[in-house]
């Protein structure tokens, strides 16, 4: 047999895509496998999200990522999901077997390791959400699984957060409760953990902040961001200067692509490894 130049395709869909770093580690976690994997970074507009998810079967591919906006809408085009992604209702994972597409979702998962990782607990803790989407749906269900005593979520849309909370009571133990975005916030004292899981400060609006009081924020909190930014988000710096721990995006963005590695590859890839090739791309300290 000659030599094969045929690569493995995975990647990810998104808009806007651009500033998404996966590909970094990606690259990283594929080479260090030795497999013949690329990650390509794709910008599909809503529209063209069917489309796309068709792609993947007609371009033979492993799999790929959905990121913002396409983590609820991808549902309809998927032949099977996972328990916790229906749960959820988003699904940031696809992979592809015997020309059929099944949805995962890793992003919570990746968020819980994050902040294992920081060393901070969250059985039994109150946690204030900020944002009720695709990435807020993932990181509730995971919280009520690790043990989280209660949610608040915080949402600009009535129908959005009120639809989260009503699935987590259905689904969960977790005592949740939901507040209308309408003012500037305050974040309730006896908070443990507070976490954005909106779009604020997302590139290349680096200089959006979260309309809540940041004087409200103590330094017994952990506050952390999914927003995978380098540098830190505003809310992080907010925080940073009044002595909370933070948790940022990047390492989130570490741990749940090396889920979503195992379920397109079958094999563990080094998140050592992919940690050092994020911290060598922005040229700073990652903690994942
Ligand atoms: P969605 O579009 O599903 O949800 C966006 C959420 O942000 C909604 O709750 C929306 O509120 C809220 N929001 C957006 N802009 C504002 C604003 N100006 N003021 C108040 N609320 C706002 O997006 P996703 O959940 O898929 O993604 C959210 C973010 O999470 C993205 O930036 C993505 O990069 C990041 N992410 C990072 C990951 C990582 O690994 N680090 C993994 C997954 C996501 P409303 O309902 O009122 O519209």
């Amino acid at each position: 047999m000659g030599k094969s130049y045929r690569e493995e395709l995975v990647g990810v869909f998104g808009y806007p895509v651009d500033e998404n770093p996966t590909v970094v580690v990606a690259k990283t976690a594929f080479e260090d496998l030795g497999i013949p994997y690329r990650y390509l970074t794709v910008e599909v507009k809503p529209e063209n999200l069917e489309a796309a998810m068709k792609a993947l079967v007609a371009w033979n591919m492993k799999g790929i990522h959905l990121t913002i906006p396409h983590k609820v809408e991808v549902l309809k085009y998927l032949d099977h999901i996972a328990d916790d992604a229906k749960i959820m209702g988003a699904v940031n994972t696809v992979y592809v077997k015997d020309g059929e597409l099944y949805g995962e979702n890793t992003d919570g998962k990746g968020f819980i390791k994050s902040l294992q990782n920081a060393g901070i607990e969250i059985k039994g803790k109150k946690v204030f959400m900020l944002g009720a989407g695709g990435a807020a749906r993932a990181i509730a269900v995971e919280l009520a699984n690790a043990g989280a005593k209660q949610l608040v979520i915080l949402n600009r849309s009535e129908e959005r957060g009120s639809e989260l909370k009503e699935l987590l009571e259905k689904n969960t133990k977790m005592q949740v409760e939901f507040q209308k975005w309408s003012e500037t916030a305050v974040i309730d004292e006896d908070t443990d953990i507070l976490v954005n899981t909106t779009s604020i400060g997302l590139y290349p609006n680096v200089d959006e902040k979260p309309d809540i009081d940041f004087d409200s924020i103590r330094p017994e909190m952990t506050v952390c961001d999914v927003i995978p930014n380098h540098p830190h988000t505003q809310l992080l710096k907010e925080a940073e200067k009044r002595g909370a721990k933070t948790v940022d995006g990047l390492g989130m963005l570490i741990n749940q692509a090396v889920e979503s590695f195992r379920l397109w590859t079958g094999m563990t890839a080094n998140a050592e490894k992919m940690k050092e090739a994020l911290a060598k791309e922005y040229g700073i300290d990652v903690h994942y």
